[in-house]
């Protein structure tokens, strides 16, 4: 699992610099393709060119930054000493517990707590438990 993680982590920026160099090709010949159609289409290939190429620049950084964040989480969970890292994005932390409120063993209903005979009264049948 370690060599997996390791294997990911050093092979995943070379693997989005390799998507972004073959993106950024394909949008530089469509562009280029574009301003060679003539008329309004060298405006677009322009555009296209500049922004196209900033627009794909910015999916890859965030891949990027999505990749080290993965992999800091994992280093943080080494750290914590914990198990392997789960494929799923971080829990949402969790809700803080609800005061647990024992109910009734014979009705069901939520049960009070009297500090003063520190026991357990049940409002529905109006006795202790
Ligand atoms: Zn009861």
């Amino acid at each position: 699992m370690s060599e997996y993680l390791s294997f990911k982590r050093f092979i995943t920026p070379g693997f989005i610099m390799v998507i972004y160099l073959l993106g950024a090709l394909g949008v530089t010949l469509l562009s280029i393709a574009l301003m060679l159609s003539g008329g309004i289409y060298i405006v677009y290939g322009v555009i296209m060119l500049i922004f196209g190429n900033l627009f794909w620049r910015v999916v890859c950084e965030y891949m990027v930054v999505q990749f080290r964040i993965y992999d800091e989480i994992v280093m943080l969970n080494r750290r914590m000493g914990g198990g392997p890292m789960p494929t799923v994005a971080p829990a949402a932390p969790a809700q803080p517990a609800a005061p647990a409120t024992p109910t009734c063993p014979t009705c069901g209903s939520p049960l009070r707590y009297i500090q003063q005979y520190q026991r357990w009264y049940c409002d529905r049948e109006q006795k202790y438990v």
